[in-house]
């Protein structure tokens, strides 16, 4: 078995045999909101929004949108409050589409990247896939988190009652700091 493998099961037998009463938690989260954040493996949002098993949704990609999931937090399982929180340092500002379509014409293997940027060494062929794919990167953390609110908040999937906050995680100090335009482009329309 791989070493990681091995890890991740003998973790999870640890956590199963602490597992205590969490197998009747109800399906819908407990405190009732969504927290919609970036797959960045220095984020741990049970940790720096206080979440325990049961209390919220957490849906996590690389910056993309996930309309459909927070759709169903809301629709089905009763979610009434979004966060949606990128992050300083993140992964999605050192590339644009053309460089990540570059990359993939070149290989499929991982690639490095130093101070002039992205490079690719592995054995071809690549694929051409990669430009019919919007990599949705990001210039601007700020700026980001505001469009991402604003896509939300006016997608017709959305009901207008629901509050969308944004933020940004500050990977150096673990704070998140409120993005004040996306604050008030997704503050809740009471009618
Ligand atoms: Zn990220």
């Amino acid at each position: 078995m791989s070493r990681i493998k091995e890890e991740v099961l003998s973790a999870n037998a640890q956590y199963a045999s602490n597992f205590g009463d969490k197998g009747s938690l109800p399906m819908p989260p407990g405190r009732h909101f969504a927290v919609l954040t970036c797959m960045d493996a220095r984020l741990d949002p049970a940790k720096f929004a206080g979440l325990s098993e049961g209390d919220a949704h957490v849906i996590r990609n690389a910056s993309g949108d996930a309309i459909r999931s927070l759709v169903i937090s809301y629709k089905l399982l009763g979610t009434k409050e979004w966060f949606i929180i990128h992050h300083t340092d993140c992964g999605m500002e050192t590339f644009t589409n053309d460089v990540m379509i570059g990359l993939l014409d070149s290989s499929l293997e991982t690639s490095t990247v130093d101070e002039n940027g992205w490079h690719d060494h592995g054995n071809g062929p690549g694929s051409h896939e990669g430009r019919y794919i919007n990599w949705l990167t990001i210039s601007n953390q700020a700026q980001s988190v505001l469009e991402d609110v604003i896509r939300v908040r006016q997608h017709p999937l959305v009901p207008a009652g629901i509050p969308i906050y944004g933020y940004i995680y500050d990977c150096k100090t673990g704070k998140l700091i409120e993005v004040p335009e996306a604050a008030a482009a997704g503050a809740a329309v009471l009618e």
